[in-house]
């Protein structure tokens, strides 16, 4: 597997101190850099650096309110962030530190220090991020657990504003599962569920969507910042691969292994009465009368509009 250098976005708008940070660290980290706050969330959230050193004195907003922003935002929030200021008010340090940096370097510094300092914290990250993988994957199919998937969800119902156009979410099960297990065994039983979700991931590849093991033979897909129709869209397309995998299921639809999926779609406009259970039971609900209806088919929760196709 090849390494890969780890990012690091400097967010400075003192060309001479980016340049300076560039000199003493891009030998063995990529660097970006950014000369205000606006354009700095912007690349955190596309590039996802591995670490941030921020200035606080930047010309449109402050560090601290760069900060802040990154700290609430699901996609930048696990950064590291250190702080790089000529501010050298123990005030400013506290202040700092409480909006959740990690450490705080102040001008001028020791560039050997600065490079050790920059090192531990680009480790740690390294070590998290490890940990974090390895305790929210499911080791069968190598998607997230379910235990990420409830993060992953209240997460998403947390942070979705109005900005972003809604969240959907799929709960897939697959059809007389049960009877693929007692005709084939269950290692070849193991080997469908690894095929479906190969599948599931690559119907759901755009960079926020989310699949999940859910439970045994269910699967879900959480679609950030997705319409409606983009999550009923999505359902059918990845109901349509698997038939079109032709896994054989003798005995079922078509002697075919097939899914069913219930959808369910929720905006910021409607977050505040509806919790992640009653989100999940409303997909379910739909999934349940996919099932009822004759199984390998997509239903929601709500009406699609007639321009829908
Ligand atoms: P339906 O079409 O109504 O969904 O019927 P079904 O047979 O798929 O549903 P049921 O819930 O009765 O059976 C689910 C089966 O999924 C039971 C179990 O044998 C199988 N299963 C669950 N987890 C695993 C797993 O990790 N590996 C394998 N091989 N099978 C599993
Ligand atoms: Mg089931
Ligand atoms: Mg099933």
């Amino acid at each position: 597997m090849v390494e890969q250098v780890s990012k690091i976005l400097v967010i400075d708008d003192e060309r001479l101190n980016v340049q300076l940070l560039f000199q003493a660290l891009s030998d063995t980290y990529s660097i970006l850099a950014a000369s205000n706050g606006v354009d700095g969330l912007k690349i955190a959230r596309e590039q996802q650096p591995d670490l941030i050193l921020l200035d606080i004195n930047l010309g449109d907003v402050s560090g601290h309110e760069v900060c802040v922003a990154l700290k609430d935002d699901i996609i930048t929030k696990d950064i590291p962030v250190i702080f790089v200021t000529a501010q050298d008010a123990l005030e400013d340090e506290l202040v700092g530190l409480e909006l959740g940096a990690v450490d705080y370097f102040t001008k001028p510094f020791s560039i050997p220090l600065m490079r050790l300092r920059v090192r531990k914290q680009i480790e740690l990250k390294q070590k998290t991020d490890m940990l974090e993988h390895l305790s929210s994957i499911d080791g069968l199919t190598g998607i997230a657990n379910r235990r990420q998937f409830d993060i992953k969800l209240e997460e998403s119902l947390r942070y979705i504003d109005r900005n972003h156009r809604g969240l959907s979410i799929l709960i897939i099960d697959i059809d007389f599962f049960k009877q693929y297990n007692d005709k084939y065994g269950h290692v070849q039983g193991d080997s469908a569920l690894k095929a479906v979700a190969k599948i599931l991931r690559k119907g759901a590849s755009r960079p926020l969507d989310f699949v999940a093991r859910y439970g045994g033979e269910e699967f879900a897909i959480l679609l950030l910042d997705a319409t409606p129709e983009e999550g009923y869209w999505v359902a059918e397309k990845v109901r349509k691969s698997v038939e079109k995998a032709n896994i054989k299921n003798e005995g079922a639809i078509d002697d075919k292994l097939t899914v069913s999926i219930g959808v369910s779609h929720i905006t910021a406009d409607h977050k505040e009465n509806i919790d992640a259970k009653v989100f999940i039971e409303r997909a379910d609900t739909s999934l349940y009368k996919a099932k009822e209806a004759g199984r390998n088919q997509v239903l929601a929760s709500y009406e699609l509009s007639d321009t829908f196709e």
